[in-house]
């Protein structure tokens, strides 16, 4: 049986452990199997996404080397990151205008039962507080304070703190940067190193890649178990009261992933979007379930890489960057909610604001950690940029962690498409060879 399901490819085996995950978290809120899924299954879960996290800042460390010094100059490095940075912010701001022009259109504030408002706040309260302590730690530090931040003042430090993901990424550039100004005769023995080390490391993501589908199965069975909570009829009234505002999210999340992506991806690579999302496939998989592009890393890399055809050398740049800063299905959720928080206080937005709006959600998808929620703290700076009060987050926590994993799932999405649109037209040393990532 277990030799059998080995000759599946990853993306099938992954949604047979979603699958029965489902069925297992069914059941278990029936049968009331709490404690046992949180003893006995979460931890699985746990664990699988602890092998992802642990290997990504390793994976960012050797492939950004190593990408960056195959580039062999510098000028071909700052073409590739003026058109990469350029695509993300392009890809954030239209996210953002869709998730504006959707809320606007079905204003889903209107729909939201007010009996429920005094529910929410008494309900959140005290995680709506939590959350505004790190907005508030976020919020006070100078508008530069983002690009000092990613500045490292010891690697050791940054590598050791998955949160400081970009700092990682900065020195991994500088390193890969001396390595191209130096003459190769005095790097070379580094650079094989690197190479080896490269080599190693996607081998681990293999290994771990086995373990997806029990992994996927134990995250989804204990996401079912914890957003139904205590008592499910409760949370599903909650649920259908917040129905219209996650209605809309999801809305714009399918024309980003249905829409946008296909258009500009075939337009510009000239290839069939089918085989794009098909490819992408596993990465999204992973992604819904761990809600966390960081976590997803290395799964993104592997997927663009193998099955389309992107090059090492623009995926070991353009994704772990793109995992960091690109959140467009994160922008877009915070536009929405910003906006439906702002209906249900009947608080009416100028143009001017929405604008802010655009800037300020741009920012803090780019601040945004790649873990689960990280988008909904950031919301607050959204929020306090237009004067809408912070407690409105209590409004739209009960539904977050469900939406927070389908705008993960854009959230890698967006990396990968313009993972492709960055390939197109690369001039590239290597040979690419797509193949099936399974
Ligand atoms: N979970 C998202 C990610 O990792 C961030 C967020 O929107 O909360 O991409």
């Amino acid at each position: 049986m277990i030799y059998r399901l080995s000759k599946y490819p990853l993306y099938a085996k992954i949604l047979i452990g979603m699958l029965f995950g489902v069925v297992f978290g069914l059941m278990a809120i029936n049968l009331e199997w709490i404690n046992f899924t949180n003893n006995w299954i979460s931890p699985f879960g746990e664990i699988f996404i602890r092998l992802l996290t642990l290997i990504a800042i390793p994976l960012i460390l050797v492939s950004l080397t190593k990408g960056v010094s195959d580039l062999k100059d510098t000028s071909r490095l700052s073409k590739m990151g003026l058109k990469t940075i350029s695509l993300y912010i392009v890809s954030t701001v239209i996210a953002i205008s869709i998730g504006l022009v959707l809320v606007n259109l079905i204003k889903p504030g209107n729909f939201f039962p007010e009996e429920q408002q005094q529910i929410l706040f008494e309900k959140y309260s005290e995680s709506v507080g939590s959350r505004k302590a790190d907005a508030e730690s976020l919020e006070s530090k100078g508008p530069l304070q983002f690009i000092v931040d990613m500045v490292p003042e010891n690697i050791f430090y940054s590598v050791s703190k998955n949160s400081l993901m970009l700092q990682s990424i900065f020195f991994a550039l500088l390193f890969g940067i001396a390595i191209i100004l130096l003459p190769e005769k005095r790097t070379q023995p580094v650079k094989d190193l690197v190479g080896s080390l490269n080599e190693i490391v996607l081998k681990i993501i293999a290994i771990i890649m086995n373990f997806a589908p029990i992994g996927v199965f134990a995250l989804i069975a204990s996401v079912i178990v914890d957003v139904a909570g205590d008592n499910p009829a409760d949370s599903l009234s909650l649920f259908s009261a917040l129905g219209m505002y996650g209605l809309v999210v999801i809305i714009g999340i399918l024309i980003m992933i249905l829409l946008v992506y296909p258009i500009v991806v075939s337009l510009i690579t000239h290839k069939s979007y089918f085989n794009f999302l098909k490819g992408i496939f596993p990465a999204q998989l992973v992604a819904f379930s761990t809600s966390s592009s960081a976590a997803t890393l290395p799964v993104t890399k592997k997927c663009v890489e193998e099955n389309l055809g992107v090059s090492e050398e623009v995926s070991s740049f353009v994704v772990p960057i793109g995992a960091t800063i690109n959140m467009d299905g994160t922008s877009l959720y915070q536009a929405v909610a910003a906006v439906f928080i702002a209906q249900v206080f009947g608080i009416d937005l100028s143009f001017g604001e929405m604008l802010t709006i655009v800037l300020t959600a741009t920012l803090a998808s780019i601040g945004s950690a790649a873990v689960p929620g990280a988008g909904m703290i950031m919301l607050l700076v959204v929020l306090s940029s237009v004067n809408i009060p912070p407690e409105g987050l209590a409004l739209i926590f009960a539904v977050d962690r469900p939406l927070d994993m389908l705008r993960t799932c854009v959230n890698i999405t967006g990396d990968s498409a313009i993972s492709t649109i960055v390939n197109k037209g690369w001039k590239k040393n290597n040979d690419n060879k797509p193949g099936q990532v399974s």
